[in-house]
């Protein structure tokens, strides 16, 4: 419940923020604090300073152009639930509870990284790229090669996270699909599924899987099953069939790894119909 001792910095723009975190490895950037803070009160724990973002409104906003939407890393899920945007508004919608949702921002939830997070699913399937600013410059990177594994982004130090870059997608239809004990836990699996139809044609699908691994996946061999077809209920039993192969979970409070791999199967043939009946 109380947090070890720290010290406290607000600096003035991104630059300062990356020049502070760079010069004093173990500070951590403080976003919407709702994973940061629990692990202090918990003692895992234990940086000399925390770095305040929240008020650099610079990481602060969501904007479209040419073909694709650039979200700030402080917009909070409730921001991005409102903000109408393809898979991830639906996905924020299911982030923990109306509270997390006002504090918690897209940068804080690739940043930290959990296994379980909803987002990763959907920036999975839309190939998000992240960009990532240090005291060098800015570099961007897709997801998939960002979050390297549990806990794991690829940052620098000195480095955070300014912005996820996501196409627009005219003309899809999506869903997101989170089983879950209660509302506002945490996904036992989630599943995102993009898709372009024409004349009952699929000409372009995503699946991303998330909270059966280690990192959210794409399940491209399942996508392969549904690429250029008439999806029948054969077809996507086929391709949620196929996705079931992607899920490696383990056995939690959540759940049996079996319970899960099945579950898996369930939740992307439930996503699929959403998506072609949206
Ligand atoms: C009760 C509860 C239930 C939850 N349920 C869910 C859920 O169902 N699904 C889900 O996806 N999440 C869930 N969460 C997590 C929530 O979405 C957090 O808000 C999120 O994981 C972290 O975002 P944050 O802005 O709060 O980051 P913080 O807690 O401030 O930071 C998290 C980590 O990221 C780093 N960081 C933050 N921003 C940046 C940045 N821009 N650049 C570099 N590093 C940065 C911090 O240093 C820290 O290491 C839940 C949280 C709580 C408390």
């Amino acid at each position: 419940m109380y947090p070890p001792k720290f010290g406290y910095v607000i600096p003035d723009s991104v630059n300062e923020a990356n020049e502070f975190l760079e010069k004093h490895e173990d500070a951590k950037a403080l976003a919407g604090g709702h994973s940061l803070i629990p692990m202090l009160k918990l003692r895992i724990l234990r940086p000399s300073y925390l770095v305040e973002l929240k008020g650099l409104n610079e990481l602060h906003y969501i904007r479209k152009e040419d073909g694709k939407i650039r979200i700030g890393a402080l917009t909070t899920h409730y921001e991005i639930v409102k903000g109408n945007l393809p898979l991830l508004s639906q996905a924020g919608s299911t982030v923990a509870d109306p509270q997390v949702r006002n504090m918690g921002t897209i940068g804080g939830v690739i940043s930290h990284l959990d296994p379980a997070a909803d987002y990763p699913a959907s920036l999975m399937a839309m190939d998000a790229v992240v960009k990532i600013k240090g005291t060098s410059g800015e570099r961007e990177e897709p997801f998939k090669d960002f979050a390297k594994d549990m806990f794991s982004p690829d940052l620098n130090p000195g480095e955070i996270v300014k912005e996820v870059i996501i196409p627009e997608f005219p003309g899809y239809t999506f869903s997101y699909k989170k089983l879950e004990r209660r509302a506002g836990d945490y996904a036992i699996v989630g599943v995102a599924v993009l898709l372009k139809k024409d004349s009952g044609v699929i000409k372009d699908v995503r699946i991303g899987l998330t909270a059966v691994n280690n990192k959210a996946v794409r399940a491209y061999e399942a996508e392969k099953i549904l690429l250029d077809k008439s999806p029948d209920e054969k077809l996507i039993e086929e391709a949620a069939e196929k996705a079931m192969g992607y899920a490696n979970p383990t056995s939690d409070i959540r759940g049996s790894a079996e319970y899960k791999k099945k579950m898996t199967k369930v939740m992307t043939k439930r996503a699929i119909l959403e998506a072609l009946n949206r």
